[in-house]
């Protein structure tokens, strides 16, 4: 399923690669989210991605989520929304992801997301490096925290609203998040465990 609908949302299921092994991603759990199956065949193209949205006026916003880490696609993420902007220019264009694609890239990809993202919705998931390596298990070791806090930081010149989330698991320090996403600038997002993703 490319396309799937959460609380008047549009989500887009455009890969299930991710670059962390989150202990409470719900892919370790689940084939999808309530009736959804997120489990693709093969990776949709920009075409088939188009198709799948249709007309999104009416849905509060339209998401990239994916099963899995967006950004992997980010030649993809960047037409599709550039073609949403275009076509229904008053539809929002949010985007979750782990935060590291300018590690994956070895560049500064923020730039890209000028006029054509408005919301980018960063999962800090930690208070500090070796946590987040506890938790979320990244292919990159610690690299990977050090390149999400520099990523929230360039999306802010970029993108009107960024924000970092995390999960309420016991072994965060709720707080000490708080205080970092605080430092860092942008607003602050508690998602429930139930077995998340993005
Ligand atoms: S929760 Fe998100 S970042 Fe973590 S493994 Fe799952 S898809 Fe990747």
């Amino acid at each position: 399923m490319i396309t799937y609908e959460l609380g008047n949302a549009l989500y887009l299921n455009i890969t299930n690669r991710c670059t962390n092994n989150c202990k409470f991603c719900i892919r370790q759990y689940s084939p999808g989210v309530g009736d959804y199956n997120l489990i693709l065949d093969k990776e949709p193209t920009t075409k088939e991605i188009i198709e799948a949205i249709g007309d999104p006026t009416g849905y509060k916003e339209v998401v990239f989520c994916g099963y899995g880490e967006p950004l992997l696609r980010l030649q993809v993420v960047v037409d599709v929304a550039k073609y949403i902007k275009k076509t229904y220019p008053a539809t929002p264009v949010r985007i979750n992801t782990n935060g590291q694609a300018n590690l994956i890239y070895k560049e500064d990809v923020t730039p890209y997301f000028k006029g054509i993202i408005d919301a980018v919705s960063v999962s800090l998931n930690a208070e500090n490096a070796e946590k987040y390596n506890e938790i979320c298990r990244p292919e990159y070791g610690e690299d990977a925290f050090y390149s999400v806090l520099e990523f929230i930081r360039k999306c802010k010149s970029h993108v009107p609203y960024v924000i970092a989330t995390v999960v309420d698991i016991p072994e965060i320090d709720i707080d000490k998040c708080r205080k970092l996403a605080e430092e860092l600038g942008v607003e602050f997002k508690i998602r429930r465990f139930e077995k998340k993703i993005g």
